[in-house]
């Protein structure tokens, strides 16, 4: 199947996806799974925790102001936004904006999985604790995890295992959520200068 088919069949399945405690409350506010977006062959994958209100509204991740200052840190690495993979954890929207439970978040996990082996990406450039709280545990670097206020701006060398069980290597690097910066305008610099670390693999 190609990257494109594979990708649809998770779009499919997202979208009756009844299992979710998510799900109802999807169909009943006519909102949209959002599976992800991006280049399918991108080196760097970036995860977020999970659609605001924009996002599930249009079905595209990172839509509403903090994407356009995740797209301006992206621009600052020479990149397009279309050249990198963004996506979430949890597919779908929590309401008001509550933080994922640890249950949707195990729930969901599993096409974070499988769009891993898809996009076979070098690098997963995590945005906020929760997305680098699970990320980090699922690529074996428990014993490395720490507050993303002393872990910020790091890059951690594992490996995932690709459709035919072989390791393949994996940076992850761990940054903070661009909403941070709307709520604090020092974090703007912050993440800029963090952002930085993925030059290298541009
Ligand atoms: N916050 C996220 O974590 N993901 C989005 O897609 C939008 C806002």
């Amino acid at each position: 199947m190609s990257k494109y088919d594979e990708m649809k069949k998770i779009r499919d399945e997202l979208l009756v996806f009844k299992a979710s405690p998510l799900f109802e409350y999807r169909v009943a506010n006519k909102f949209f799974p959002v599976v992800g977006e991006g280049g399918h062959d991108a080196t760097i994958m970036f995860v977020g925790e999970a659609p605001g209100l924009n996002e599930a509204k249009t079905g595209k991740p990172f839509c509403g102001a903090a994407g356009k200052f995740l797209t301006e840190l992206v621009g600052s690495i020479g990149l397009t936004r279309e050249q990198v993979y963004i996506t979430n954890i949890v597919k779908d929207r929590p309401p008001e904006n509550r933080d994922p439970t640890p249950e949707e978040i195990a729930l969901y996990a599993p096409f974070l999985d499988r769009q891993v082996k898809i996009i076979q990406p070098k690098v997963i450039a995590t945005l906020g604790r929760h997305s680098m709280g699970y990320v980090m545990k699922r690529y074996d670097l428990d014993l490395e995890l720490e507050p993303i206020s002393k872990i910020h701006g790091r890059s951690f060398e594992t490996v995932y295992f690709d459709d035919n069980n072989q390791p393949q290597p994996l940076t992850i690097v761990t940054l903070y959520h661009p909403a941070a910066a709307l709520y604090d305008g020092s974090m703007r610099g912050t993440l800029k200068k963090d952002f930085e670390v993925l030059k290298k693999f541009v």
